[in-house]
């Protein structure tokens, strides 16, 4: 498998047929995220073929449609859930507690009471204080210490929040084990929309270090959590799932010891490219008779779905009904009085001169970060509709 970046963009184009031909034919009241839920088993089954005996343990919060659940429970995956809401969902749509992870390491102490009680025996950690919450609500329980890892080239790097030093990993570990708990492995994200497999192998590397560390100091670890980061298309070629998993895992085998646990965390490579949403052109204005831009502004901006474009880190394709025809620069906006809600200015949109209020624009491949970003209502937008087809 040893497919390059090239062959991706030739033989693998992005199949939307079947999101577009649904959109076309329905009208839709406000912007709504249309989700292939096929195409996710296709991602599913593709991901899985490169990742051979590793664990797929879907991130809920890409895209936690019940439709999505329902069918990778049916698919046979495992969930990686960061709350108690993730876990009762993933629970309602029948998954095994055993097949849910527990992955974030900033827990309430009733919550981890409320999983230990629903089965769930595996949990996250990179703190003194957690170990000790996991310890006393959990009692028993496996838990992965999540190391912090340098940044690695993500387009959406994940880098200081979470994650601990090596010294303290392994301080972590001695702790949880003289309270009681089983201290099986590591995890690490190496930034979600990480666009080259090549990219892991410094962060493989630094982990890699600990967990030579870690066997050093007695400790018998056989869970390796590479968790995220498995990219989308955004219009830069990425490789076909499938070559980049398996990518990945050639790095992860040369660095790590034979028979031992390995778990994926994939969010956005599960569900991005399985999604469309349906928007509209609320406006179009110049500033001045003489501005070289144009001001799109439409019915989905920041707060309605579109949160990734915070930096404008991640940047979605527009199809619009005048694709083909001349084009200029546009800053696009969303539709809320808040000045922060601006989608594109730094970079901005190439779309058709003719675009106007009213016409349908569709965003490509935004099945991930989109309907879970969306807040409640902020300035009485609706957050995003999903239908799932
Ligand atoms: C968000 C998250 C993921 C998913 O990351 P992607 O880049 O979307 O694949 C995986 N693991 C953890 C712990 C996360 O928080």
């Amino acid at each position: 498998m040893n497919a390059t970046i090239a062959d991706f963009s030739a033989s693998f184009p992005v199949a939307s047929a079947r999101l577009e031909g649904f959109i076309a034919a329905h009208h839709f009241e406000r912007p709504t995220l249309v989700i292939d839920i096929d195409r996710v088993e296709q991602q599913y089954r593709a991901l899985a073929a490169g990742l051979g005996p590793a664990a797929i343990h879907y991130a809920v919060k890409a895209n936690p449609a019940d439709a999505i659940i329902d069918r990778l429970v049916d698919l046979g995956s495992r969930f990686d859930a960061a709350s108690r809401g993730e876990i009762e969902l993933c629970l309602s749509h029948g998954a095994h507690p055993e097949a849910i992870s527990y992955g974030n390491t900033v827990k309430r102490a009733s919550d981890i009471a409320f999983a230990h009680r629903a089965g769930i025996t595996l949990f996250a950690a990179d703190a003194a204080e957690e170990i000790v919450k996991i310890a006393e609500h959990a009692p028993g329980a496996q838990v992965y210490i999540r190391l912090l890892v340098e940044a690695s080239g993500a387009d959406w790097p994940l880098t200081r929040k979470f994650g601990t030093t090596r010294d303290t990993a392994l301080a972590l570990m001695a702790q949880a084990r003289e309270l009681g708990l089983r201290p099986v492995g590591l995890s690490f994200h190496v930034g979600s929309q990480t666009r080259d497999p090549a990219m892991w192998a410094s962060t493989l590397d630094q982990v890699a270090a600990v967990w030579a560390a870690a066997e050093d100091a007695g400790f018998a670890l056989d869970l390796l959590n590479i968790g995220g980061g498995f990219p989308a298309f955004y219009g830069d070629a990425i490789p076909h799932p499938t070559a980049y998993a398996a990518a990945v895992m050639e790095l992860v085998t040369t660095r790590f010891p034979e028979g031992i646990r390995i778990m994926a965390e994939p969010g956005r490579g599960m569900v991005a490219e399985a999604g469309m949403i349906a928007a509209e052109v609320l406006l179009v204005a110049k500033k001045s008779e003489d501005d070289l831009h144009r001001w799109v502004y439409l019915d989905i901006g920041k707060f309605s779905g579109l949160a990734e474009t915070m930096d404008e880190a991640i940047r979605y394709q527009f199809v619009t009904p005048h694709d083909g025809e001349a084009t200029g620069p546009c800053i696009l906006a969303g539709p809320s009085c808040d000045s922060a809600d601006v989608l594109y200015e730094k970079r901005p949109v190439a779309l058709p001169l003719a675009l106007k209020s009213g016409d349908r624009v569709l965003i490509r491949n935004c099945g991930a970060y989109t309907s879970s970003y969306a807040s409640v209502g902020f300035n009485g937008f609706p957050p995003l509709d999903v239908v799932v087809i």
